[in-house]
Parts: C-alpha cells; sequence; structure tokens
C-alpha cells in the first residue's frame, strides 16, 4: 500500500536523519528539533499542529472516510549526554551530546508515516494522532519522570479522545537487521527510584562505641537490599537493583554521621514493585535496629512496565503482513531490560497500546548497545518501520 511512495520519500527522510543526528539537543531543551518537526508537517500539508509541554509536538491528520475512531503514534525525540565517537560524517556537531539511543530515527520514521498517511487519506476513518514527545531519557533521582507525564498532564491524549496507542525503539542488531520484534504482554522493564538518607552520630574513630556510624549502616543496607532480589521475589518473575551513587563522611578518623545513597529498581511486573517497596523499607527499618542510625527512605514511582495489549499485537502482525510480506516480524520471546515512558500513555487513559522492537543495522562491525558512544544505526530500516505503523494505524481505524 505505501512502499512506492516510501520509496520516493526516502532520500529526503534520510536526508532529514543526518540532520537531526548532526544537531541532537537533551531533554527538554529540543527547541531546533521541535521547529524542523514542526515545518515538516506543515510541507505535508497538516494544519492542526501544537507544541505542546514544552518542545513536544502534536498533529492531527484527519481521514477522507469521515469520522471514527483516533490511534495515536509515538516518537521520541531527545537525545543524551554522551560525546558521540562514531566517525561518521554526519557526526553530532553539539558536542557532549549525542543521538545514542536512535531517537533521530524514531523522528523521520514517524515523520515518514505521517506524509505516507497524508497522501492516502482517504483510505481511512478516524484521525491519527501524531505524537513526538520530547524528554524520553529525562529521568533522574528527584524526578522519575519522563515527557510523557508532561504531555499525558497537558491532555495529549484528548481532543479527540486517542482509542489506541502505538510506538517503537530501534535496537542494533546484526543478526536479523530489518524486523519487527513484537510481543504480547511485557515488553520492557519497569522501575522506581529510591534514595536513602542515612543519619547517625559523628564521633572519634577510635571511639566508635560512642557514635552512630553511618557507613557501616549504609553498606549493611546496600548488601541487604540485593536481598529483596534474591529473596521476596518470585525467581520466575524478574527484578534487578543498582545502587548506582553513594557518598558519606568526612574525613578517614571520624566516625561518620552522615551517608546517603541512591539507586533504582526494575522489575518485569507491576506487582513486583509493590513486593519491592515493603521489603526495602522493612529492611531500612531492620537496619536502623541494629545500627542506631535513623534512614529516610525516598521512592519514587518511575516508568511502568510497557504492556502491550494481546489483540492490538494481532492487529500489528496481520497489517505488517499485509504491507511487508511475511517474516518482516519476530514474535519476541523476551521483554527488554530497559524501561519506557511509552506506558505512561496507556496507563493514564486506560487504553490499548502496543511497543515494538525494531531492529536496525548498525554502522559498525560488531553491536554497540544503545547509550554507547558508538552506537548509529542506518536509516534505512525507516522503509520498513514507517509503512507498516501507517498501516497498523489505517487498520486500526477502518476496523
Ligand atoms: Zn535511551
Ligand atoms: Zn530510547
Amino acid at each position: 500500500m505505501f512502499q512506492q511512495l516510501m520509496d520516493s520519500i526516502y532520500p529526503e527522510m534520510a536526508e532529514l536523519r543526518e540532520d537531526l543526528h548532526k544537531h541532537p539537543e537533551l531533554s527538554w531543551k529540543e527547541t531546533r528539533t521541535n521547529a524542523v518537526i514542526i515545518e515538516k508537517l506543515k510541507s505535508f500539508g497538516i494544519e492542526e499542529i501544537k507544541t505542546v509541554a514544552k518542545t513536544g509536538v502534536v498533529a492531527l491528520i484527519r481521514g477522507g472516510k469521515g469520522p471514527g475512531k483516533c490511534i495515536a503514534i509515538r516518537a521520541d525525540i531527545d537525545a543524551l549526554p554522551v560525546t558521540e565517537e562514531t566517525g561518521l560524517d554526519f557526526a553530532s556537531e553539539n558536542v557532549g551530546v549525542m543521538h545514542a539511543c536512535g531517537h533521530d530515527i524514531h523522528m523521520v520514521n514517524l515523520l515518514s508515516a505521517a506524509k505516507l498517511l497524508c497522501e492516502n487519506k482517504d483510505s481511512f476513518c478516524g484521525t491519527v494522532k501524531l505524537i513526538f514527545q520530547p524528554a524520553e531519557e529525562a529521568a533522574n533521582a528527584n524526578d522519575p519522570r519522563g515527557g510523557a507525564w508532561y504531555m499525558c498532564d497537558e491532555g495529549v491524549m484528548e481532543n479527540p479522545h486517542v482509542d489506541a496507542i502505538i510506538g517503537m525503539h530501534v535496537r542494533p542488531s546484526l543478526d536479523n537487521p530489518g524486523v519487527l520484534g513484537l510481543k504480547k504482554g511485557i515488553v520492557s522493564s519497569g522501575f522506581d527510584v529510591y534514595r536513602f538518607d542515612v543519619h547517625g552520630k559523628t564521633g572519634h574513630g577510635s571511639q566508635p562505641h560512642t557514635g552512630n556510624d553511618a557507613i557501616l549502616a549504609i553498606s549493611q543496607l546496600i548488601v541487604l537490599l540485593q536481598q529483596v532480589v534474591a529473596r521476596n521475589i518470585d525467581p520466575l518473575k524478574t527484578a534487578v537493583l543498582t545502587i548506582g551513587t553513594i557518598s558519606g563522611g568526612t574525613a578517614i578518623n571520624i566516625i561518620p554521621g552522615e551517608a546517603t545513597c541512591g539507586g533504582v529498581f526494575r522489575y518485569l511486573d507491576n506487582e513486583s514493585a509493590e513486593v519491592i517497596k515493603e521489603h526495602t523499607f522493612d529492611i531500612a527499618k531492620g537496619v536502623e535496629s541494629v545500627s542506631g542510625c535513623k534512614i529516610d527512605v525516598k521512592a519514587l514511582r518511575g516508568y511502568a512496565c510497557v504492556d502491550n495489549d494481546a489483540d492490538l499485537v494481532d492487529l500489528a502482525c496481520d497489517a505488517i503482513t499485509a504491507e511487508l510480506g511475511e517474516g518482516a516480524t519476530e514474535m519476541l520471546d523476551h521483554p527488554e531490560s530497559g524501561s519506557e515512558d511509552f506506558s505512561q500513555y496507556s496507563i493514564t487513559s486506560n487504553v490499548p497500546s502496543a511497543f515494538m522492537w525494531v531492529n536496525a543495522e548498525p554502522y559498525t562491525d560488531s553491536v554497540y548497545p544503545l547509550h554507547s558512544s558508538k552506537c548509529c544505526m542506518k536509516t534505512d530500516i525507516i522503509k520498513k518501520s514507517a509503512p507498516a505503523m501507517a498501516r497498523m494505524a489505517v487498520e486500526f481505524l477502518n476496523k
């Protein structure tokens, strides 16, 4: 349905991808990116375009067959604080910032799908909502919410109400590039951010019994927290704890009165989040009672697991096969351990969602993971992913 048109727009989109890659912008700073997206959408003849959540963009394509349902397609647009080391001639010109997570491809993928849909408006009823989301990488210890929260807070799932949402993420693959990976149920991990502030009592290093050692307490706390994963989570489910920061103490001969650490618990089912929270607080209480220190625990809910709707995945598989032929998709047998704020859209509005992991060929002979300074994938994956997503939208709206 879309292949011929995709081939004809590809050179323009490939050029745009290199431009976006050269000019990456960090979370919440995607002002140039916002302008480029809006200019492109206008050039397609799209009139209903809005800047949402500071640097995000939402646009509507109304089908020519009349009113109907609304499906949203989401792409994230931000880059990472990474110094690029790919050596490519379109490498980042913004020193210390890089599209190391492939969001530059996500943007041209959605722009391509938008163009395909604009040129084929008469083939569907209802509305396609294009969501270009900022700050997917923005989660931090103080605010573990990505741009999706802010887009939802500003009403992106309403006016018109979104009935389903689809999204994708590229990942580097040398084994089967070009294949679109789908899975029913959980496809990415959820996470929560924890911060522990341990308050003890300072004293002379030679007289530990006169103080309460915050560093000894925090050491015990960190070791015991691994027990949550080892002994409280069903082994047939999975969780992982990474304590990534620690600090404390002022001098080698002083019993440290203060220590702080922080980390992230990830899990593959949202019930495990509650188990983790309960036991984490229990462990902190236990360490308090043996150490004499006071431990403040701050738990912040981060991204939930992305949970693909089974019916929508079936529809996606059929639509992609109809568009690209047999063998274009694979059913994934396990989720990715990384996290995605895409989950926030379906949680906010309680609507079905489907998220694909799309295998894209890297420029290198070996695979560097997402977020690596050497991770860059070839644009030509959009020849498949953009028609696939446009077709998914059309099939959903016409069903
Ligand atoms: Zn990322
Ligand atoms: Zn990403």
